[in-house]
């Protein structure tokens, strides 16, 4: 009783007042790049003060299978089986925005592997190699289930308020007093419900000089975290975040497709919803460029945007209308929760995604597959020799193209009396899909009375996406009105 009593006030007294009224200061550690110091150095000296971390791997092109300066997948295993946090920093360390459609996934998934060949728990944590961000890369980076993804940026993270896809940090490096001064200043911010996440590279670092931290430097850092009783943590620390970004996966597997949701300011809200499809010549989805922005133009206007990951067919004709069809299924299941009217669900595409959205309003079998409208901007409408894009063609049907596929995905041959109503914008000048495309559609929709608005540029060519620098007036606002001008009774 006596001892067990002593042994209490003992622990009470070596923990600070600050941890006891739940104050701590928290200070995330990240290592980037599979430095050899890392596993040579800095892992046992965080050991000997009881500090986690995070080391964001990857087989740095030059670096690594070189022991002295990379760290070899054994030495990895190890950090894990110490308790360090492994994360994915990508396999060839390349920065996002540099990537071709589909790399990033391959690039995920070797270390993902890689990670689970040796009993490495499956990466939660990302890392950007050199900070470099690609919107476009966020439903990959979820789909692969990374809870955050660390940047840099020089600023605390507020876990509270920021985006968990978007953490920044503080790279450390140098021993200069300025150096010293802007890792002091950096913790200096730390407090409630900002953390301060502190990035390092080699201690020392050979490859990269100019990010270098001497050994004695870090030394002195972590006595300065001990001392002042911060709590250093790993970054999974911080996997259970709920995402600011709202995800719909429309099958339980993996590698299917996905929707993003845009909700407007609730008082704006319409009850009407659009699914958009990002152009792309079916070989992948330029979302940064065309989907992102038509969600931001259509949220504004009152309306919910689901921006639809797609799968990409590689000749697989079936499966984006497949996606396109499961994710109509959906939202009409789901109005409620998202307060929809289930009969005023649309769908906008551009260019490749423009085919998509025509495929889903002409292909539908029943009511649940649907759409309500259709927005086309510069679509690919046909899959004839005369009209259509040749490389879209490429990936949709493969490279055998028959007459009867052909036939079946030009879809101005497919409209019925029950097609729904469209609005259509191409500039006349496109040289990469013809405007003919549209004007073809427009007349098999009057052929059979269905509502239709064309808006044409003189200007512009091919991608320019919500915003043609050459018009003065934009499609957007007359799609908003056209939008909400529908008659829906049909
Ligand atoms: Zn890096």
């Amino acid at each position: 009783m006596i001892h067990g009593m002593k042994n209490k006030l003992l622990i009470l007294m070596l923990i600070s007042p600050a941890v006891l009224f739940g104050q701590q200061k928290t200070v995330v550690l990240t290592c980037d790049d599979a430095c050899e110091s890392h596993y040579s150095f800095v892992a046992p000296l965080l050991k000997q003060y009881g500090f986690g971390a995070t080391f964001y791997v990857c087989e740095f092109p030059g670096m690594f299978g070189d022991s002295t300066r990379s760290m070899s997948w054994q030495q990895i295993k190890e950090l894990s089986a110490m308790g360090f946090e492994i994360g994915n920093h990508t396999w060839h360390h390349k920065n996002l925005d540099r990537m071709i459609p589909g790399e990033l996934d391959s690039e995920l998934s070797y270390v993902e592997q890689k990670c689970d060949s040796l009993g490495i728990p499956r990466p939660v944590s990302f890392a950007y190699p050199a900070y470099r961000e690609d919107p476009a890369s966020i439903p990959t980076l979820i789909r692969h289930r990374y809870r955050t993804a660390r940047t840099g940026g020089d600023r605390p993270w507020q876990p509270s308020t920021d985006d968990p896809l978007h953490v920044p940090s503080y790279t450390i490096k140098g021993d200069g007093p300025e150096d010293k001064k802007y890792f002091y200043q950096a913790l200096e911010q730390a407090g409630p419900g900002k953390v301060i996440v502190f990035t390092i590279h080699g201690v020392p670092d050979i490859a990269h000089p100019w990010v270098s931290t001497p050994p004695a430097v870090l030394k002195e850092y972590l006595q300065y975290l001990y001392a002042h009783h911060y709590r250093v943590v790993p970054m999974r620390e911080f996997v259970h975040l709920p995402t600011p970004r709202e995800f719909i996966s429309l099958s339980p597997s993996d590698d299917l497709a996905l929707l993003t949701v845009f909700r407007p300011r609730k008082d704006l809200s319409k009850g009407t919803a659009v699914i958009v499809c990002s152009g792309g010549a079916y070989a992948f989805r330029f979302d940064g460029g065309e989907g992102v922005p038509a969600c931001r133009k259509l949220q504004d206007a009152g309306i919910t945007a689901f921006l639809l990951d797609y799968r990409l067919p590689a000749g697989n004709d079936t499966v984006p209308l497949h996606d396109a069809q499961s994710a109509i299924r959906y939202l009409q299941a789901h109005a409620k929760a998202f307060r929809l009217d289930p009969h005023k669900i649309g769908i906008l595409g551009f260019s490749a995604g423009g085919h998509l959205a025509s495929t889903t309003g002409t292909h539908f079998k029943n009511a649940a597959e649907r759409p309500d409208f259709m927005v086309l901007v510069y679509p690919v409408i046909s899959m004839a020799d005369s009209l259509t894009h040749k490389w879209t063609r490429k990936e949709l049907l493969g490279d055998t193209v028959t007459a009867e596929k052909i036939r079946l995905y030009s879809n101005e041959l497919q409209v019925t009396d029950s097609t729904p109503g469209a609005f259509i914008v191409h500039a006349m000048d496109d040289d990469g899909v013809p405007v003919a495309n549209s004007l073809y559609f427009e007349a098999a929709l009057l052929q059979h009375h269905i509502p239709v608005q064309v808006f044409l540029y003189a200007h512009g060519g091919h991608g320019f996406s919500v915003n043609n620098k050459t018009a003065t007036v934009q499609w957007t606002g007359a799609c908003m009105d056209w939008i909400k001008q529908m008659k829906w009774e049909k």
